[in-house]
């Protein structure tokens, strides 16, 4: 049953949007710019309306709930997350925060708490890159990150663009919405922390400083095909045996700067032609370099380069070495981090500060608003698994601290 009780508990409204998109197995899947997330969104929206709070949908799918302030002139108090999923995902990843944005909302409609500030809800679109390859769609569309030529572009494996999935919904690519900074005071994103620190630590909550950022290469490595028994090895240029000597300096100069929180990954390595009984003649690496110090990851990556063609080099092999993208590490901001904090222990919930090493929508705004992230534990860190389970208490403490921190900002 879909809740219908004013007087419903956090706990019934979080089982029923775990309900949508539910499949056999238990896993949840609601896929960017699907029904299912559809779905989930017109829930939210029509629980809000019947709280009396106004609700309106962004062309990019985004869906916006606001709770009116004695003066709404002043620029509103933003919390938000998403409600999409990955395949056969869980029930947490980030409906955890959009419940939890909501929850909030509601109890300070109940409590008749006087906000000055008007306080809104927003459901980022599309957050997820299973389906397009593309992260944080939703949020990257407002901020003006993606424009409809990227969106025709992106498309998924049966070749439906972003553009089409937002027409087939009722949506207007043509006409994207903008983020007026200057309406905004502030943006919270609550979240799970996907990583298995607070468990550990026996904490309830992460105030999130920074948020890491990949900087990626790929890897060309041009040997020469050979017999792999007539071929002798003083003869041979093997652009695997290569490979594999670069794999294992990525992995060198991501341990070099662990004091600095960087990792450094390969994530996939092609070799052709890929049979037995020939000497691979091309492989091909994706490089993955992340960290929340730019000078830290700067670091990593020369020293991948380098070694890579001293590597390369020695073993008489072509080498292209492609940079393909850097990001910046996001910083949130300072004093919405301080706000969060003196709740924590005003209210004594154990927490600590602490990065993210994944992304998350509120990258996007950080530049724009002044942004905070709160991460509640996920139970032995997993995420993007139908396993993914955050205990009710955590969130409850999570709860209470970002309806605190909205009651600083919005009074
Ligand atoms: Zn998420």
């Amino acid at each position: 049953m879909m809740v219908k009780d004013a007087e419903y508990s956090f706990e019934q409204l979080f089982e029923d949007f775990s309900k949508i998109g539910l499949e056999r197995d238990g896993g949840i899947t609601r896929l960017a710019y699907t029904r299912e997330e559809e779905q989930a969104k017109l829930l939210l929206k029509k629980l809000s309306e019947d709280l009396g709070f106004t609700a309106r949908k962004d062309n990019a799918g985004n869906l916006w709930i606001r709770k009116e302030g004695l003066d709404p002139d002043l620029p509103a108090v933003l919390v938000g997350s998403h409600l999409d999923t990955v395949p056969q995902g869980g029930a947490y990843d980030g409906a955890v925060g959009v419940l939890a944005g909501f929850e909030c909302m509601r109890q300070l409609d109940r409590e008749g708490f006087p906000n000055r500030h008007s306080i809104e809800l927003v459901v980022f679109a599309g957050e997820e890159s299973s389906r397009f390859n593309i992260a944080t769609a939703g949020s990257k569309i407002l901020v003006g990150k993606l424009d409809v030529e990227a969106l025709k572009a992106a498309k998924d494996n049966k070749g439906i663009s972003v553009y089409r999935a937002l027409k087939q919904l009722g949506y207007d690519p043509d006409d994207l919405p903008g983020f007026a900074a200057e309406d905004y005071k502030a943006f919270l994103e609550l979240h799970v922390e996907q990583n298995v620190i607070l468990e550990r630590e026996k904490l309830q909550i992460g105030i999130v400083e920074r948020i890491a950022a990949p900087t990626r290469a790929r890897i060309e490595l041009h040997g020469v095909e050979a017999h792999s028994g007539a071929c002798p090895m003083g003869e041979r240029h093997d652009a695997l045996a290569a490979a594999a000597e670069i794999i294992l300096a990525v992995e060198k100069a991501g341990y070099k700067e662990k004091d600095h929180h960087t990792v450094a990954t390969v994530g996939r390595c092609t070799v052709r032609p890929g049979v037995m009984n020939v000497v691979p003649g091309y492989t091909e690496l994706l490089v993955d370099v992340r960290g929340v110090e730019k000078e830290s990851i700067l670091r990593a990556y020369e020293e991948i380069r380098s070694s890579a063609s001293s590597i390369a080099e020695k073993r008489g092999i072509g080498l292209i070495f492609e940079h393909l993208s850097s990001e910046n590490p996001v910083e949130l901001d300072p004093e919405i981090i301080n706000i969060i904090e003196s709740i924590c222990k005003e209210k004594e919930v154990p927490y600590k500060r602490m990065n993210s090493g994944a992304g998350h929508d509120c990258m996007n705004l950080a530049p724009l608003v002044p942004t905070g992230l709160i991460f509640v534990p996920s139970k032995g860190g997993i995420s993007h698994n139908k396993n993914e389970f955050t205990d009710f208490g955590d969130i409850h403490a999570g709860i209470e601290v970002l309806k605190e921190a909205v009651k600083v900002l919005s009074a």
